[in-house]
């Protein structure tokens, strides 16, 4: 498809948010990476973080990197959709990027908690898509904290204590899903994105088009 034709189907409606959340190792990185890599309307929100950069991780892609007085300054002057403290760490999402997106017709993902989903919720609301991911067992999800073991074993056992009190938070996102095998939840993830692309709502071009379908009737 040319550029031009296929720039003219992405402003024939508006991106939405697609935030997914869950306890850490839910499996929800590696359905974001998915995604990402399959579907090239979506693209990152990449947060600010004050926690440390992890083995592997790059500043950029990952999150951006910053120090506490600049976290602080940025939430000061409004350029955070939303922010939250983490295992002792703050985590927000910068404005300007995602407004981009969104006008020009392009889906933003959202690797965040449910506190930032709350304070999207109340600013965005008809934008905002949200899924919870849930790992089909506990045993499961130590195993996949384990197998990450990029944090210290401190940190994996406050990460299990904290799961309990993250999944309490599922009854507040619009889909869930149980993430017991990766290929079958991220066909549900495409599923949801297909759906909720559809909404009426969403395709701001639906009334031009189908005047312009009456008046050859
Ligand atoms: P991690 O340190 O493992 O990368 O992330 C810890 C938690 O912080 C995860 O649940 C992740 O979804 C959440 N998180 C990452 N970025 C943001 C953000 O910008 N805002 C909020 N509210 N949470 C975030």
């Amino acid at each position: 498809m040319a550029r031009a034709s296929r720039n003219r189907e992405r402003a024939a409606r508006r991106g939405l948010m697609l935030v997914l959340s869950s306890p850490s190792g839910a499996g929800k990185t590696t359905l974001s990476r998915l995604l990402l890599k399959a579907d090239r309307n979506v693209e990152l929100s990449v947060s600010v973080t004050t926690r440390p950069r992890r083995r592997g991780e790059i500043d950029g892609r990952d999150y951006h990197f910053i120090d506490r007085p600049r976290f602080e300054a940025m939430a000061e002057a409004g350029e955070l959709l939303e922010w939250a403290e983490v295992f002792g760490h703050r985590y927000g999402t910068p404005r300007r990027p995602v407004e981009r997106a969104l006008r020009a017709g392009r889906d933003v993902l959202f690797d965040i908690d449910w506190q930032g989903t709350q304070q999207l919720r109340e600013k965005v609301r008809t934008d905002l898509v949200s899924v919870f991911i849930l790992p089909p067992t506990v045993k499961e999800l130590e195993r996949r904290l384990k197998r990450r073991a990029q944090d210290s074993r401190d940190i994996i056992g406050s990460r299990m204590a904290k799961a309990a009190g993250e999944m309490s938070h599922w009854p507040e996102y619009d889909y869930v899903i149980v993430n017991r095998d990766v290929d079958a939840a991220f066909a549900e993830v495409r599923a949801i994105l297909a759906a909720e692309r559809l909404r009426r709502e969403r395709q701001t071009s639906l009334s031009a088009f189908v005047r312009a379908l009456q008046a050859k009737l």
